[in-house]
């Protein structure tokens, strides 16, 4: 969403001014108070007592008590366990082994190289916390009880150390000769810190943004998830989850594997190539990723359900359909747009049709014949099926879907303008000769 517009020219760093996310104050200021307060209040509210809990009242979310119940539900000892662990996924990142790549040609010329081993960095982890568990190794201290006890101190972590972090990068951006994000170098302080100003800042040769993308937080919902269903295990008569919490950890697991599986995948999306690193990716990575992507799992926690009658198992049997379905879509129309952008005369896409333009060639067959952004509505159809499993008795589990609905729309709307930019009149003729956007025949 673009409020303003306007061309200038910054330092050694041409830029066409664009204010996106209704900047450069309104949707930056809301979204900088707004969604650490959504993040705070799931966290706080909806417990083991109630999705939301009964004894919550107007007064619990007036801003003085929700900054002073933030403030109080801060602990030091989790923060420092957070810390080490960001540490330490930092420190895998630069020791296990893994082919290295390079990222697209930035505007300077230069070419970034990139570790690929975030697979392996995931797969070492989940043994590790997995190991701490099953051998008590801290005495029971820090095994997966601990994580879904201390959900709320460890959500107050993540929101605190991911604005550190924006401030340090924001300060960061100063320092020295550095390649500024087109869209980040407005001059308006707030919007810089919000949007991200550096397009790529390095300390010690561990590059923040990709690092943050794929790593501390998105691993840290797969294990938050393994907890919850460690936790509803023990509700359990056969001391194993429900079908319902299987589900969602299968569904959900696969996509986080699919994200550092494809990690090379990661260096031509837009939050590498366009975004700069600052408050939005850095809260977005870090705080909102782990504690909203893993409601479903902390909803189903405390609520054991077997599969009994025949609805049960017709219901669980639709939402396997529609997550795979999604997963299909997903799945089949970014691999297939990767696969030709790297090698255009694979068997599997050489046959598809393309629109010429001055940069590679549109593909206007196979997936992306059917809509623009064919992939956002896999996406979004999987985020349906991950919180279906929830059932109907509170609306709060939902909140992903929803939310995951208008970051979608934004984003499609965000890339069009990009690609009507980037590729001119082929861009309206591949709109003229795929004319919906997301799902075909309706959006
Ligand atoms: P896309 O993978 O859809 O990439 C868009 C880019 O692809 C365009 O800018 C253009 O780039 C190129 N392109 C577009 N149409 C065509 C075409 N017909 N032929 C060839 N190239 C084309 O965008 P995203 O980076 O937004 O998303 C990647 C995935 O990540 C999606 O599946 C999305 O759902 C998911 N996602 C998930 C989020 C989450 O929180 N779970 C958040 C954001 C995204 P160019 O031509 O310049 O290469």
């Amino acid at each position: 969403m673009s409020s303003q517009q306007s061309s200038k020219k910054k330092g050694n760093h041409p830029a066409r001014f664009h204010y996106e996310f209704a900047g450069p104050y309104l949707g930056p200021l809301g979204m900088i108070i707004g969604l650490p307060v959504i993040t705070f209040l799931y966290s706080k509210y909806c417990t083991d007592q109630g999705w939301p809990v009964p004894s919550l009242t107007l007064e619990d979310l007036t801003p003085q008590k929700i900054l002073s119940e933030f403030i109080a539900s801060f602990k030091m000892e989790v923060f420092m366990v957070y810390v080490a662990y960001w540490l330490y996924q930092a420190a895998l990142y630069f020791v296990l082994p893994g082919i290295k790549g390079k990222g697209i040609k930035l505007s300077d010329g230069s070419q970034l190289e990139y570790p690929f081993n975030g697979l392996l960095s995931s797969l070492v982890t989940l043994t590790i916390v997995l190991g701490i568990h099953f051998t008590d190794f801290f005495n029971g201290k820090y095994n997966l009880d601990w994580i879904a006890d201390n959900y709320l101190p460890l959500t107050t972590a993540t929101v605190v150390f991911s604005v550190a972090q924006a401030i340090f990068l924001y300060a960061y951006s100063f320092s020295g000769k550095k390649l500024l994000a087109v869209g980040g170098n407005s001059g308006n302080y707030l919007y810089d810190f919000f949007i991200g100003r550096e397009l790529n800042p390095r300390v010690f040769g561990l590059d923040l943004k990709y690092f943050n993308e794929l790593r501390p937080g998105l691993l840290q919902w797969g294990i938050y998830n393994i907890a919850f269903a460690y936790k509803q295990s023990k509700l359990s008569p056969n001391g194993l989850p429900d079908a319902w919490m299987i589900l969602v950890v299968i569904f959900e697991s696969y996509y986080i594997l699919d994200a550092v599986m494809n990690e090379p995948a990661i260096l031509t999306t837009m939050d590498i190539t366009t975004d700069g690193f600052g408050w939005m990716l850095s809260f977005g990575d870090l705080a909102w990723v782990p504690c909203l992507y893993s409601l479903q799992a902390r909803y189903l926690s405390t609520r054991y359900h077997s599969l009994s009658t025949f609805t049960d198992f017709l219901y669980l049997a639709m939402v396997i359909v529609l997550g795979v379905l999604g997963m299909i879509i997903f799945r089949g129309a970014n691999s297939q747009k990767d696969q030709y952008k790297r090698d255009p005369n694979h068997p599997s896409v050489k046959k598809l049709e393309t629109i010429q333009t001055q940069h590679k060639p549109l593909l206007v067959g196979g997936w992306w014949g059917k809509a623009r952004h064919i992939n956002y509505l896999g996406d979004w159809l999987m985020s349906i099926s991950w919180s279906l499993p929830c059932g109907f008795g509170s609306p709060l589990p939902y909140f992903y879907p929803v939310y995951f609905a208008v970051l979608l729309v934004h984003r499609d709307m965000r890339d069009e303008e990009k690609c009507a930019a980037k590729y001119g009149k082929a861009w309206q003729e591949y709109c003229r000769r795929v004319k919906y956007r997301i799902i075909p025949y309706i959006y």
